[in-house]
């Protein structure tokens, strides 16, 4: 099931149905009141002036709302892209650990979904299937995978990025980078409890490795050796990465409908 038309009407539907007030109250929450917008701003089909003007038409909306601050985020990011261009594929300070420590291979029971935490496995299930992720799953993947299993941010930013519908260098190299510590202050840790608050039951990971206090996920960030994984064996096999657009898009109605937009015979 594709849940991001790639068309203009359904960007403007969802601009239509943003509820602000919902969105600022329950936007960490994984059935919270999200957009849905960023393939659509990343791929340039609406633009944030665009959204923000169709928001403050129907709602007061000051720049200290929510909604306003999450978009600044996406903004902010293509500031230090274009500022620091390539220097952001590099840890742009130290982390917790030394680079060196880190793996540099995606642990094949992640790239799987076989983890064995469920929350992690639920993440990269939903990844795959639909090209998105909600916020808070994105930073649980992060975390879990850099700071429990010491794998290096840019491994797991190029993996991410390379199934993101709404992959953007800024946004997702710059907040891989905040989770592992390395373009922030503090490493992003969560715990089983975070995960209950915010998602429903089948991500919730008690009895896992990360059904533990924050102190102790903190000693792992910083170099403790983790606990073996424990792996299940049901796996799903990763979507193939598509170098090329894929045979009949050229000649789908809404592509020969685009004024201007020579359509191959
Ligand atoms: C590890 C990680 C990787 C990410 N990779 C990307 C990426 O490749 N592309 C991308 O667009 N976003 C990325 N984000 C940011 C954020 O997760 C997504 O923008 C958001 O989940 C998209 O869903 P939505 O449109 O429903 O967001 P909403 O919550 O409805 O937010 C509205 C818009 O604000 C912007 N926004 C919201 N939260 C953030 C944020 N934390 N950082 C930057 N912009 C934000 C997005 O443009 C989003 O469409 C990443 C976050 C993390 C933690």
């Amino acid at each position: 099931m594709n849940h991001f038309p790639a068309t203009r009407d359904a960007a403007l539907a969802r601009v239509a149905a943003l509820d602000p007030e919902a969105y600022a109250r329950s936007r960490n929450a994984l059935d919270g009141a999200v957009s849905g917008l960023s393939p659509y701003l990343t791929h340039g089909i609406v633009s944030a002036a665009e959204v923000l003007a169709a928001l403050a038409a129907r709602h007061p909306l000051t720049h200290q709302h929510q909604f306003v601050y999450e978009l600044a985020w996406r903004a902010y990011f293509r500031h230090v892209w274009g500022a620091r261009g390539d220097a952001i594929l590099q840890s742009l300070h130290a982390g917790p650990m030394p680079e060196t420590a880190y793996q540099r291979v995606l642990p094949e029971d992640i790239g799987q979904g076989r983890s064995g935490v469920p929350v992690i496995d639920q993440a990269v299930r939903a990844l795959y299937a639909t090209g998105h992720l909600h916020n808070h799953a994105r930073m649980w993947l992060a975390s879990y995978l850099v700071h429990v299993r010491h794998v290096h941010w840019r491994t797991g930013a190029d993996w991410m990025i390379a199934h993101l519908l709404d992959g953007d260098l800024g946004s997702n190299h710059l907040s891989w980078q905040w989770v592992a510590g390395t373009g922030s202050s503090k490493p992003y840790l969560f715990n089983a409890d975070n995960v209950a608050r915010y998602a429903p039951a089948p991500w919730h990971s008690f009895g896992s490795v990360i059904d533990t206090s924050y102190v102790a996920l903190m000693r792992l960030a910083q170099g403790e050796r983790p606990p073996a994984p424990a792996p299940s064996h049901d796996g799903v096999d990763p979507p193939s990465l598509l170098s090329a657009p894929p045979a009949g898009l050229a000649t789908a109605p809404s592509a020969q409908a685009l004024p201007g937009l020579a359509v191959p015979p």
